[in-house]
């Protein structure tokens, strides 16, 4: 039977759920007679998870999409810009211990290797970390400037930027977006079964004070409980806690000092003796929270940790313990059923990939939904394809992060650095990179995750020297180095001395909003 995708079902209302929710609709023109029917049930008990601040640049496409306004979005979800992320105390915990990696490439990225350069001039006055020789956000970051100024029309940009956001806001804001402009239905109920069909597919799901409700195509955004995939399809889970062993958080929301307070432009993530703890600045107050290892550190000493790191605010602080189990589903999709965000799997928020993948999961199944049940099957191989590959990809990238740290004070440092815990490929990648930098050639990909020059700003951020001296030609363009280490200057002094502090630059877009074009 050829049966046409007219409804798709969304079970979840956070962030995956509604976002997903949005690109189908504002791709199939929900709110149009002959568009796709969408339809959104979540619970009216089981919270969203509530956190998840920080974004990438993704998101100013994924808002686009939807036809939402970028001044509306950040007056109403206490956004704020991100333009990277400030490492601290990653490589051997001193103070002036920190790197950069912003979100702008390396200077003239695209035509040659500045790594290479950058490396063969360690030693000589004047040279910077990379991220400052190569890069003019680490300047703009670290003088708290924002990524454009109030004259940049919406989403545009001076410098490469995403945002944080204050999760709970945001949901509420896309909901009402979604359901307003975009033709979305919302049900609020408890989705109490899964009903099936004799080819397995879900027939429909049943509720508490609903009817049952149909559907073509089911998306599970139930978060970690996985109601659909996990729990009626028994897709196992993957668990990649070997390799990355981050498993509890607590979390805090810390208010500023006082109204005009700065606003950082980054996330910093400062290493911990058995983790690490992410700062983020919102408009109203910072979202401020522990992941650690319960391996190598008791709940008592994590919020030791945390109470040192926030200071005299601590103690009237509300500290939300969250488990976290690392890793992903080893499908997304089976029969007519797709798992998006937590119901698909999660990893440590080293580097905010959460969201990225939410983005991207809405992105391919809205852009490649499948006419009909005949090629369903088709769109789920590739869909499960492609995010495999990217599960993966992401988790070698959080790993590279632990195994060039050179800390010893406690366990968890030393055990990540065992060869063990390293994945092959991971390791692969190494063994090429101690010769040369990353490239776009060792990512062959079409969905590639992150960069060459995210490993790039990683590795070199963190101190790893790759051996030129048997290629020594690579350097044979200095002309072309000497140019690009020049532009970097002139660029970083023109964005320091033009472009607002980035609460001076929020403050005028909630009074006046950006241009719009
Ligand atoms: C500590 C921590 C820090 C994080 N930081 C970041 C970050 O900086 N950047 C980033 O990108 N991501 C981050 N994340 C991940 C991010 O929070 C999530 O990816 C994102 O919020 C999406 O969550 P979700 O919608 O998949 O699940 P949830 O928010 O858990 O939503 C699940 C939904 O399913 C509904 N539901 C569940 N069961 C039923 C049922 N039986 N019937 C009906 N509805 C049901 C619930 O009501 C809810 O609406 C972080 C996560 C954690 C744990």
């Amino acid at each position: 039977m050829n049966k046409l995708t007219k409804k798709v079902v969304v079970v979840g209302g956070g962030i995956a759920g509604w976002l997903t929710a949005g690109r189908l609709a504002a791709k199939h023109k929900s709110n149009t007679e002959q568009g796709l029917t969408v339809v959104l049930v979540e619970s009216p008990n089981i919270p969203a998870i509530g956190v998840g601040e920080g974004t990438w640049p993704t998101m100013r496409s994924t808002l686009s999409a939807l036809g939402i306004s970028e001044t509306d979005f950040i007056r109403e979800c206490d956004a704020s810009f991100k333009q990277g992320a400030k490492f601290a105390k990653w490589v051997d915990g001193s103070e002036d211990d920190f790197y950069y990696h912003p979100l702008v490439l390396p200077q003239g990225f695209s035509q040659g290797d500045l790594a290479a350069h950058w490396l063969a001039k360690q030693g000589q006055a004047g040279t910077k970390s990379f991220s400052e020789d190569v890069c003019f956000q680490e300047s703009v970051c670290e003088n708290g400037l924002a990524p454009k100024t109030i004259r940049t029309p919406e989403f545009a940009a001076v410098a490469n930027y995403a945002y944080h956001l204050d999760s709970v806001k945001f949901s509420v804001f896309l909901q009402k977006h979604c359901t307003e402009k975009l033709g979305v239905t919302h049900i609020i109920d408890n989705v109490t079964g899964v009903n099936s069909a004799p080819n397995g597919d879900i027939s429909s799901v049943s509720t508490e004070n609903n009817a049952d409700i149909t559907g073509d195509l089911f998306v599970d955004c139930t978060g970690f409980s996985s109601l659909l995939l996990g729990q009626h399809y028994q897709v196992p889970f993957k668990s990649c806690s070997d390799v990355l062993f981050i498993d509890t958080a607590l979390a805090v929301q810390v208010p500023y000092d006082d109204a005009d307070s700065p606003i950082a432009s980054h996330t910093v993530s400062t290493g911990q003796e058995a983790g690490w703890i992410w700062d983020i600045g919102l408009q109203h107050r910072r979202g401020v929270g522990y992941v650690y290892s319960s391996k190598y550190s008791s709940e008592e000493q994590a919020r030791e940790v945390l109470a040192k790191y926030v200071g005299d605010k601590f103690s009237s602080l509300t500290v939300r313990k969250i488990p976290i189990v690392s890793g992903h589903r080893e499908k997304m999709w089976q029969n007519n059923c797709v798992a998006v965000g937590l119901s698909a799997g999660f990893l440590e928020p080293l580097e905010a990939s959460a969201l990225v993948m939410v983005e991207l999961s809405a992105q391919m199944i809205s852009e490649q939904l499948p006419q009909s049940r005949d090629i369903m099957d088709i769109a789920a191989k590739r869909f499960n394809e492609t995010f495999l590959y990217r599960w993966e990809k992401i988790i070698d990238f959080l790993k590279l992060h632990y195994i060039l740290s050179k800390r010893t004070d406690n366990a968890f440092w030393t055990d990540n650095r065992n060869p063990e815990s390293i994945p092959e490929s991971l390791k692969e990648a190494m063994a090429l990179w101690q010769y040369r930098a990353p490239a776009d050639h060792d990512f062959t990909s079409n969905n590639e995750v992150f960069p060459a020059a995210s490993y790039q700003y990683v590795l070199y951020g963190m101190g790893f020297k790759s051996d030129y001296s048997q290629n020594t030609y690579a350097l044979d363009n200095i002309d072309f180095a000497q140019h690009q280490f020049a532009q970097n200057k002139k660029l970083t002094d023109k964005a320091v001395s033009t472009l607002p502090k980035n609460r001076e630059l929020i403050n005028k877009i909630i009074e006046f909003g950006f241009n719009r074009i």
